[in-house]
């Protein structure tokens, strides 16, 4: 069923097996149908300073620290990056807006998905470009025993956030893995081209306005449409992961 993909993962990589044992997850999108919430949030924070956005803009700043996506609409809209001050401030501001919307609910299969990961031994590592608190701290009512404490980054982990590899760089290091033996698990282009540039084998999945293309030229070996629809199929494509070599 997935042949093609993992030939195509191994033709990017040149590795020529994989070997499934860690699995990095982001958490916004992916795990919570909480993207909604986070452009709304944005789209408010940045009128109240005068910018105007469409918002599916914010759609495709996903994955990037809250400091990166401020300076970037800076740059853009007042030619100039904003002062760390201005940046913690406008945050702050923005994870109150959040906060005043309804509670996120976690995304239909998140929690079948992680407890194929989990039957499978498969280690789980959460990888959120996400300061927000509110959410992170609701992970394990959620999906009680999904990750262990030590086993997440954070926007306050890595000096670079996605796009750059590092967060999932990082994530394989805490886990004790290798590339070929990660896989990441993403929602948003940003999020896709960071597991991508990682060389872990990238698994897309659109539960928002992005598109599946989007998600392929993103650098996803496999986009699946939603969330359940993985959760159906991820055993079987561990299976094929761990058994197709490359020809
Ligand atoms: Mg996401």
């Amino acid at each position: 069923m997935f042949t093609k993909n993992i030939d195509y993962y191994f033709k990017c990589t040149s590795f020529f097996y994989f070997e499934p044992l860690a699995a990095l997850i982001d958490m916004d999108g992916t795990l919570y149908d909480s993207m909604p919430n986070h452009a709304a949030a944005w789209k408010e924070m940045m009128a109240e300073v005068g910018i105007d956005m469409p918002l599916d803009e914010f759609f495709r700043h996903e994955g990037r620290t809250g400091a990166d996506t401020i300076n970037r609409l800076f740059l853009k809209e007042f030619g100039r990056e904003a002062t760390e001050e201005e940046a913690k401030k406008l945050y702050h501001r923005k994870t109150v807006l959040f906060r005043k919307h309804p509670d996120p609910l976690t995304m239909p299969g998140a929690a079948r998905m992680l407890e194929t990961l989990k039957e499978r031994n498969i280690k789980r590592v959460l990888v959120t470009g996400s300061a927000q608190s509110s959410l992170i701290s609701r992970i394990d009512s959620d999906f009680p025993g999904a990750f262990s404490p030590e086993m997440r980054i954070t926007a306050a982990d890595v000096e670079r956030g996605k796009p750059d590899p590092l967060p999932y760089i990082k994530a394989m290091s805490i886990a004790g893995v290798l590339p070929f033996q990660s896989i990441v698990i993403e929602n948003a282009p940003l999020g896709v081209a960071a597991g991508f540039a990682a060389r872990a084998f990238t698994i897309g999945v659109t539960t928002g306005p992005i598109s599946e293309e989007e998600l392929y030229e993103s650098g996803a070996h496999v986009v699946f449409p939603s969330m359940n629809d993985l959760a159906d199929k991820l055993p079987i494509l561990l299976d094929e992961l761990k058994t197709h070599r490359r020809s």
